[in-house]
């Protein structure tokens, strides 16, 4: 089958504004997952347990029931849960218990594989930390170096998150001082340590730390060929696997298909879904940074106010753009994968797999293929988990139009015994949508 790389253009007359009814009564957060102790059973510090009421947490979920007793007694934790079950709440809430706070030293660093998720992390430790006395600051590339040296030479941030690239830069100016280290967290470590240079940034990173320090990873997935690089950087890790895979289904998440044998019919059936599903914020993927802004461009024409995307944008933009989509600013987002891991925005109820993500380039040879194959996987079910965070409801739509979108499609079904089936005619909101956060 042609799988043109190119968008095809679409216009069409009579597209109904989007279907914004408000709709299903039910709101399923407290299904299994969440578990029945309280968050008093960890005896945080004052300042941290009233900003967890303030912030509206009733129950630690069950990767934090697991991991933050363990994180207080000082324990490395390579912990796979799945996805957006509390895994950042794990490290902020313990490391802003534990921290005694030296000023002008940098005491913890959380390493992100995108600029966005490293503000992400930098955020929920900035809204835990609101009593506490501590500086938390990040630092990325693609923002000027000298506005960060200065920075730096004034005061070291208590806790520091970033994208490799940049903190190994700091690092080896000079500028910024890990000596005194206590808490080294990768968040996606997987998708950190697959990647060669990551990894050898977070190796420089890692080797300018103090031997003596707690180390702790997380992601929803953590393939076996990662798990021994993972155990290479810590000391006794309680070790945390999902390895009946099934178990890392999102049970508020509703998953369709739609098969489309020609590229070019899939704008058209975008723009249908956009009419007719009624999503409160939708991420589409796509799998080039090209065909995000081409996609971007038709739906806007079509009226339907879009932003995009994606690694080659200026930074500035990337961030506004992030920001714009968070604050409920655009409903819809095109976005390459940029977007498919640890994201975390609550609206989001709609995904939608325009492309599937993209396989690794590989050879005839079986072990290569699957492993390309399990990548993908991998990044469908990452993708996916941007909507239903948390236990809410979800829907993702992925579109099919090769035959590697129905293997990897079926292999997802296999893996995670899930039963992806056709999308029907209609679907009843109240089962992808929540009224509690549907509700502006
Ligand atoms: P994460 O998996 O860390 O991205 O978290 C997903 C979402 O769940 C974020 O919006 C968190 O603020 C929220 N969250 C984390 N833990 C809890 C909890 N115990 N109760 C309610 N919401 C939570």
């Amino acid at each position: 089958m042609a799988y043109s790389e190119k968008l095809f253009d679409y216009a069409d007359d009579d597209q109904q504004a989007i279907a914004d009814k408000r709709a299903g009564d039910t709101d399923n957060r407290g299904y299994i997952g969440i578990h029945s102790a309280s968050f008093k059973d960890f005896q945080l510090r004052e300042e941290l347990q009233k900003a967890i009421r303030t912030h509206g947490f009733e129950h630690p979920s069950e990767v934090q029931h697991q991991c933050i007793p363990q994180a207080l007694n000082g324990r490395d934790i390579i912990c796979q849960a799945k996805s957006g079950m509390g895994k950042t709440a794990v490290f902020v809430l313990s490391i802003l218990h534990m921290l005694k706070v030296e000023e002008n030293h940098c005491q913890a660093v959380v390493v992100t594989h995108t600029r966005e998720l490293a503000i992400q992390a930098h955020d929920e430790f900035k809204r835990f930390a609101n009593d506490l006395p501590v500086v938390v600051d990040y630092y990325l590339g693609g923002e000027p170096m000298d506005v960060q040296v200065k920075k730096l030479k004034k005061n070291q941030p208590n806790i520091l998150v970033g994208a490799p690239g940049r903190i190994l830069q700091l690092l080896e100016g000079d500028h910024l001082k890990f000596d005194m280290i206590e808490y080294f967290i990768l968040d996606e470590c997987d998708k950190i340590l697959q990647n060669t240079d990551m990894r050898a940034q977070v190796q420089g990173a890692f080797k300018r730390t103090p031997r003596d320090k707690q180390v702790m990873m997380f992601s929803a997935t953590l393939p076996l060929d990662i798990r021994p690089i993972c155990r290479k950087l810590t000391k006794n890790p309680m070790e945390i696997y999902v390895d009946d895979q099934a178990k890392l289904t999102l049970h508020g998440l509703l998953q369709h298909y739609v098969n489309l044998p020609e590229e070019k019919q899939k704008n058209r059936k975008l723009v249908d879904l956009l009419d007719n599903i009624d999503f409160n914020q939708v991420i589409i993927f796509v799998k080039s940074r090209d065909r995000a802004e081409a996609l971007a461009k038709i739906l806007n024409t079509g009226q339907f106010p879009t932003a995009y995307i994606h690694g080659r944008m200026e930074q500035s933009a990337r961030i506004r753009i992030f920001e714009e989509f968070k604050n409920y600013r655009k409903r819809i987002l095109v976005s390459t994968d940029l977007m498919g891991r640890g994201v975390d925005i609550n609206k989001v109820n709609v995904v939608v797999n325009y492309d599937l993500p993209p396989l690794d380039k590989h050879g005839e040879h079986e072990s290569e293929k699957n492993s390309a194959f399990n990548k993908a996987v991998d990044q469908y079910l990452h993708r996916v988990g941007r909507a239903g965070r948390f236990g809410t409801k979800g829907l993702a739509i992925t579109f099919v139009s090769s035959p590697e979108d129905a293997t990897v499609l079926n292999k997802v079904q296999e893996r995670f015994s899930v039963d992806i089936k056709e999308l029907p005619l209609s679907v009843d909101p109240s089962t992808y949508k929540d009224v509690a956060r549907g509700e502006i």
